[in-house]
């Protein structure tokens, strides 16, 4: 059991390698075996080069502010019934050298009026159940 209310992502075996970097502080990223790109999130095939075959590279977790959001649907009560501290902010990072893999999270160690597109950030991990550590992102 846990008293983490919030909704927790399925974890499969293709995404298994993802998960058990984040348990080790360590933001993992699938790259191409064939081409060497990156493909997040996980697939079985490439879609560049058609590889089926795949590696497991740590990247940095620096990267910065891609877009964001605040969102406000459904209602702030509803929200924090599912576990939210409402108002939160929705990030897309893109993660420095990875070709572009951007990576949705959250903000934390900012308030959401200082969130700006283009802000350095690095990754910071979350550990929410036994099972599942969660990757976010702060300031750099
Ligand atoms: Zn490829």
């Amino acid at each position: 059991m846990t008293d983490y209310a919030r909704p927790l992502p399925k974890i499969t075996s293709e995404t298994m390698p993802f998960w058990e970097g984040c348990k080790s502080h360590e933001l993992r990223i699938q790259r191409c075996a064939s081409c060497a790109r990156f493909r997040f999130p996980p697939q079985k095939m490439c879609r560049h080069c058609n590889s089926l075959e795949a590696n497991w590279d740590s990247v940095s977790g620096e990267g910065t502010v891609y877009s964001f959001t605040v969102p406000s649907q459904p209602s702030p009560g509803e929200l924090a019934a599912r576990g939210f501290d409402y108002p939160f902010a929705v990030v897309l990072v893109e993660l420095d050298g990875t070709g572009g893999v951007r990576i949705a999270s959250n903000i934390v160690e900012c308030s959401i009026e200082d969130i700006e597109i283009g802000m350095p950030v690095e990754v910071t991990f979350e550990r929410v159940t036994d099972e599942v550590v969660l990757p976010k992102f702060r300031p750099a």
